[in-house]
């Protein structure tokens, strides 16, 4: 990449940023697409927030990601954010038009997108999300935008699904179902997709179901964790010969989503092989 003095700036806004694959993935893009642009990580402590917005605005960032701990705090320093990202109640991208500051929410986007790209209809499906943080919101809500029929939240605790339940309800004619109860055979028998959106699993062969259950029927896994790459949950799934979906698709995805904010560029599969072939180099699968 030639860096020079017309060369502008976009940024990952985050504590910590030093594990994220963005920078690889959006100057891949600016690379290939002969745009002079040059994509950067800055590790923004949670009370350096706002001026780091000054910042941004001082020197002319044409725009960047947003992730832990700021995706819900940055909407309070944004001139203007999407309906999506007002329901979701977070932000993972923003762009700078002239000084003023745009925030989208592309996370839900680029998992749906990982589901439609593997040939699923989403329409009237029936559909059990684990864990009910930011990601679920953030899925749940794109979910309920295509058509599903019922989205059933499993949570440790209630108070999060209920809120995703409610913004849901009041907006959508998707039905949702809460529980903390722990998951049992017949509750997969009775779903199309299951995704796991929390935690568990990351970094460890933690599963977030009981192993020991058979499913019954053909369901699709989804595990948006991607460290590792193949989590405990697809282990299962794959042993039960049932479809997998690999979290480094939402991750991928949720790029290009923001890559086509900031460029109006619209990505092409093969840009995404590229990048999943440079992911999967960097982590020798
Ligand atoms: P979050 O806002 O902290 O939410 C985590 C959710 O999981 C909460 O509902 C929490 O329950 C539940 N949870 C956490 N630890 C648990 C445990 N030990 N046992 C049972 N439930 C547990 O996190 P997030 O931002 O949604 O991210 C969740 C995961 O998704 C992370 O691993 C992150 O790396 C991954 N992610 C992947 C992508 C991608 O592009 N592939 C994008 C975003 C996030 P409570 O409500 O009770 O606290």
């Amino acid at each position: 990449m030639n860096i020079n003095s017309n060369s502008k700036t976009l940024c990952l806004l985050g504590h910590p940023v030093s594990q994220s694959f963005s920078p690889s993935i959006q100057n891949h893009l600016f690379k290939k697409y002969n745009l002079n642009k040059l994509y950067v990580c800055f590790n923004v402590k949670e009370n350096n927030l706002g001026d780091s917005i000054d910042g941004i605005k001082a020197l002319g960032i044409l725009g960047g990601n947003i992730t832990i701990p700021h995706k819900v705090n940055v909407i309070e320093y944004l001139d203007w954010v999407d309906e999506n990202s007002r329901l979701i109640g977070a932000v993972n991208t923003f762009k700078n038009e002239d000084g003023i500051l745009k925030g989208y929410n592309t996370d839900g986007k680029g998992f749906v997108k990982s589901i439609i790209d593997k040939g699923y209809d989403l329409n009237n499906k029936k559909i059990m999300v684990l864990g009910a943080g930011g990601a679920s919101r953030s899925i749940c809500i794109e979910l309920a935008s295509r058509g599903v029929e019922i989205i059933y939240i499993r949570n440790r605790s209630i108070e999060k699904p209920k809120e995703i339940s409610e913004a849901i309800m009041t907006n959508f004619d998707t039905k949702v179902s809460c529980s903390v109860d722990k998951i049992k055979r017949e509750d997969l028998d009775n779903i199309d997709i299951l995704i796991n959106t929390t935690p568990i699993g990351m970094g460890t062969c933690e599963c977030p179901i009981d192993e020991a259950i058979v499913p019954s029927n053909n369901l699709l896994v989804c595990d948006i964790v991607y460290k590792p790459h193949n989590t405990q949950l697809l282990k299962w799934a794959s042993k039960h010969k049932l479809q997998v979906i690999y979290g480094i698709d939402m991750l991928i995805n949720q790029g290009l989503e923001a890559f086509h904010i900031w460029t109006g560029i619209k990505p092409i599969k093969e840009d995404e092989d590229e990048i999943k072939h440079i992911y999967e180099a960097s982590i020798n699968i």
